[in-house]
């Protein structure tokens, strides 16, 4: 998606996953999970109580058709999540841009004391943090930090299912790794087909056969 010739920040994430992906669903319109819209709905409560009836009234005003078997996963959230103690948001819904960079993004939480937290509707992984979340963390510190002037070390990466929050100290080949797909992004808008990755994940890709064809070889060849 462009947001005036800037590169959303998801949009680095979905060609990270596979540039070739990303091309092909270039134009297809942004939908959000259902699953995603109950953790972010329950992420405007982290530090209050969690009230399961209230979180659930606001789910169905969000998204009145939503399947009512998801109350339960809301239920599971709120149990995980109240394992943990959680910091209030000063401010919710941040939306962050870095002109040098040519990235836009939006930040779930940020803190008093200046830290953020973006929401995450998966588990958490037993150390650390995906690959995705930490060029999504690099990404808004790239533009935390043209907007704030002062270097962003990191951020939270809430994991909503699993009431776990993990800091993640962004690291230089984060950054690089911003840089890349970017330059990536900037090929694909001029048109030319990305190449398919050699590490992108085809056997769960409902492309596979489309890539096969194109691409003249079998994916599995390859693998
Ligand atoms: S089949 Fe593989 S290369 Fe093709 S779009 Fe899917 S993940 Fe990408």
């Amino acid at each position: 998606m462009e947001y005036g010739g800037h590169v959303a920040i998801s949009d680095l994430v979905r060609v990270q996953t596979c540039p070739v992906r990303f091309y092909y669903e270039r134009n297809d319109p942004f939908t959000e999970s259902d699953r995603y819209m109950i953790c972010k709905q329950l992420s405007y409560h982290l530090g209050s109580s969690l009230e399961p009836e209230m979180i659930w009234d606001e789910v169905l005003s969000v998204c009145p058709g939503i399947d009512p078997e998801l109350r339960s996963f809301l239920e599971t959230c709120i149990a995980s999540c109240n394992n943990t103690v959680w910091k209030p948001a000063a401010q919710s819904d941040v939306r962050v841009i870095s002109e040098k960079h040519g990235i836009v993004g939006m930040v779930d939480r940020i803190f008093d004391n200046g830290a953020f937290s973006i929401i995450r509707a998966v588990g958490a992984i037993p150390f650390g943090t995906f690959a995705a979340d930490r060029l999504r963390v690099a990404g808004i510190a790239f533009c935390l930090e043209e907007m704030i002037g002062n270097e962003v070390i990191g951020g939270h990466v809430e994991y909503i299912p699993d009431g776990v929050s993990r800091f993640h100290t962004v690291q230089p080949r984060d950054r690089r790794q911003v840089l890349a797909t970017l330059h990536k992004i900037r090929e694909i808008r001029k048109g030319e087909l990305p190449r398919h990755p050699l590490n992108a994940p085809c056997n769960r890709c409902r492309y596979k056969e489309r890539c096969e064809i194109s691409s003249g070889r079998r994916l599995s060849d390859l693998l």
